[in-house]
């Protein structure tokens, strides 16, 4: 059964791209939305205020992080993350399961969960699909993410079935796992947000037909709503877009559509046109850290030396903070002398550039005119990076 106050309303359509409205426990979220990675709790070199000045409406958190430390058990004392972290909006949790596996050499897998050695102290860990739920119940997250397992690419179609039957099982045990908290009180677990939903997550690597026996497995489940998990690790962009193409289909149409860990702002336009209504992706922030920042004119590297002596702001078109107030030398000065003003410039640029892009994707579709504004994205980055080169 549905939790009652999580639900999810189209509002205007045009081809498959939607827009819509996501309503949790912590208030709504206009789709299709891009949610920033706050890893433990917080956005590398951003305040929460500098989040919602953005216009930032949902945050992402990761389990693994936060389970290790400072402990879900901590963060459930303190009323749950939303209170612990004095984010009031809207937050998502992944289920810890993609930075298990990133472990590789520090994890095994088995039909039980996972085994992995904490990346702090060393110390061995069971994280298994009614673990990851109870973290997530802890954690107090308005959405709650099924633990799945992960598919390395590339992977050979036996692999891929057999990996993806697996998180069939484990989505089931998750869900019922949720199901007995929600029903009543379970002894050691401090459920904090009564209304947190949970989504199941489609695998089945880049072969069409396991997606599709993926979808149609976990649908039959029963979650609030679907992701699409285990793109964006590697393969060719067609054959994401491909993947997405066949994938969408299978999933409720009444349901939001999340793509998970994607992607560059061309990845954007394209999921959405083919129904996706959230995202994530550590892209924006982490490579403002590095100095590259997203713009209408496609990327740049604010620490070449050919930004030395350049005036003008680091996106013409943008209307952040960073390119209303600094010049392109000044912002190369910041992160050649290592100040700690340059990550969080070129974070805020970054972050508003996405959420910017889905405000605009959102305006066109409600006038109709997505497809318009497809193509002239598309061909305005293509035609500046090649003039570039
Ligand atoms: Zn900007």
């Amino acid at each position: 059964m549905p939790d009652p106050r999580f639900g999810f309303r189209v509002t205007y359509t045009e081809g498959r791209a939607r827009a819509g409205i996501m309503s949790t426990a912590h208030g709504s979220v206009e789709t299709p939305a891009f949610m920033p990675v706050g890893t433990q709790g917080a956005v590398k070199g951003l305040t929460h205020r500098d989040l919602e000045g953005l216009g930032a409406e949902i945050l992402l958190s990761n389990t693994y992080h936060l389970y290790l430390r400072p402990g879900d058990d901590l963060i459930a004392r303190h009323g749950g993350l939303h209170r612990f972290i004095g984010w009031t909006r809207p937050i998502l949790t992944d289920s810890g399961g993609y930075q298990v596996f990133s472990l590789a050499a520090r994890r095994t897998i088995d039909e039980q969960g996972a085994r992995f050695q904490s990346h702090l102290d060393g110390s061995a860990h069971l994280l298994t699909p009614e673990k990851a739920t109870d973290i997530q119940a802890r954690l107090g997250s308005d959405v709650a993410m099924v633990l799945d397992e992960c598919l390395a690419h590339p992977a050979d179609v036996r692999t891929a079935r057999v990996s993806m039957s697996r998180t069939l099982r484990w989505a089931e045990r998750a869900r019922t796992r949720l199901l007995e908290l929600r029903a009543g009180p379970v002894a050691g677990v401090a459920v904090t947000n009564a209304g947190q939903a949970q989504f199941g997550i489609v695998q089945g690597g880049v072969f069409p037909e396991l997606r599709e026996e993926s979808a149609a497995g976990t649908v039959a489940i029963g979650f609030e709503a679907y992701a699409i998990g285990g793109l964006s690790v590697g393969e060719p962009t067609d054959v994401m877009y491909d993947i997405v193409d066949r994938t969408t289909p299978c999933l409720p149409d009444d349901r939001p559509r999340y793509l998970m860990g994607a992607g560059t702002p061309q990845d954007l336009v394209e999921a959405v046109a083919r129904g996706v209504d959230l995202f994530d992706c550590v892209l924006p922030t982490r490579n403002a850290r590095n100095g590259q920042l997203f713009t209408s004119e496609g990327r740049l590297n604010i620490k070449n030396a050919r930004h030395a002596e350049d005036e003008s702001p680091p996106d013409p078109d943008c209307a952040c903070y960073t390119c209303r107030t600094f010049s392109r030398a000044y912002l190369r000065h910041l992160f050649l002398a290592g100040e700690m003003n340059a990550a969080t410039l070129n974070t805020l640029h970054n972050l508003h550039f996405y959420l910017d892009t889905l405000r605009r994707i959102k305006d066109a579709i409600r006038l109709g005119r997505f497809e318009t504004f497809r193509l002239a994205f598309h061909q305005r980055l293509s035609r500046l990076e090649s003039e570039r080169i």
